[in-house]
């Protein structure tokens, strides 16, 4: 099994012409409420891509949450470990999307602010009897230390997709069998600009100086530089007409995992991530986009 730790939003999405100016009022077009966050994304890229998935994560006492634990049930995971807090509403993001493509996103973390280091622990035991941990950035970063730590000394690969960034404690850093990031999120961690293959070596070499075995840089359209004991490549991704990338990361990160635990070698699995993340970058939204194992599968056979 595969436990993922991270976090739950509501997505409340809005088009606009333009991004609002100080005290103006606006009337957008296609208001939703999609379900995101990036933890809860790449729970959900999991269970569709066919893991057996533990989420860790926490709502609010309120319906948005329970209809998103529900339906993360409906997606064939165990959701005893989604904790319903009292003391926050489900996290949100408000999303603008300008005409020109460009968006504009608050979030309140809510609910997510609650995945501390003692509620971590009280779930010790899903993690230590999993196969692989897989975290984000999106809840505190005490209670991914937590997690990291359990699941190291269980003997467990503990994955870190260090998104959004900040810089990180040594100590984290020296938990993880493997980080994705991507160009940004590299350029952040290791102060190392990613812009060639030369630069991504150089940039993977601190992560491996602080403990990391595997680094997977992901590149965009460009695919995914890997690092992994003195072998460095860059693996193409699949070309296809990007609609929105939102969850693309996210995509690949939970199909990654699906296909490891499945006992492919880091190759094939990449192979397999970078094609249902090609999938949900031609689909619109975070979860509706997330592709199933059999259109993936379809997707390769073409
Ligand atoms: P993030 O969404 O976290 O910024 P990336 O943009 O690097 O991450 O995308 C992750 C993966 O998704 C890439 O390595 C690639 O396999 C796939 N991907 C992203 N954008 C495209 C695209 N325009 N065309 C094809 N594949 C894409």
């Amino acid at each position: 099994t595969l436990t993922i730790l991270g976090s739950i939003n509501a997505d409340h999405l809005i088009q606009v012409s333009h991004f609002p100016q100080p005290g103006e009022t606006l009337s957008g077009r296609n208001y939703q409420v999609v379900y995101g966050g990036k933890g809860a994304n790449q729970a959900v890229a999991a269970a569709r891509l066919g893991a057996k998935v533990n989420f860790i994560a926490c709502v609010g006492n309120d319906d948005i949450g329970r209809e998103m634990k529900k339906s993360f049930a409906q997606e064939g995971m165990n959701t005893a470990a989604i904790s319903e807090v009292t003391q926050a509403r489900t996290g949100i993001a408000m999303i603008q999307v300008a005409d020109s493509g460009e968006n504009s996103i608050v979030i309140s973390a809510g609910a997510n602010a609650y995945l501390n280091a003692d509620r971590v622990q009280s779930f010790a035991h899903i993690i230590e009897q999993s196969d692989a941990l897989l975290m984000q950035l999106e809840t505190p970063l005490d209670g991914v230390l937590c997690a990291a730590k359990l699941a190291k000394q269980a003997g467990k690969q503990v994955v870190l997709n260090p998104a959004p960034a900040q810089p990180l404690p040594d100590e984290l850093l020296g938990q993880l069998t493997m980080i994705t990031p991507n160009e940004t999120e590299a350029e952040i961690l290791t102060g190392v600009k990613v812009v060639d293959y030369q630069s991504a070596v150089q940039s993977a070499q601190v992560f491996h100086q602080k403990g990391v075995e595997m680094v997977l840089i992901t590149l965009g359209a460009k695919g995914v530089f890997v690092s992994h004991q003195n072998q460095q490549e860059i693996v193409q991704g699949f070309v296809v007409q990007a609609t929105d990338t939102t969850a693309a990361g996210d995509t690949f990160n939970g199909a990654l995992m699906t296909a490891l635990l499945e006992g492919k070698s880091l190759n094939q699995a990449i192979h397999f991530a970078q094609a249902a993340a090609a999938i949900s970058v031609t689909r619109l939204g975070a979860q509706t986009s997330i592709p199933t194992r059999q259109e993936t599968l379809d997707f390769l056979a073409q």
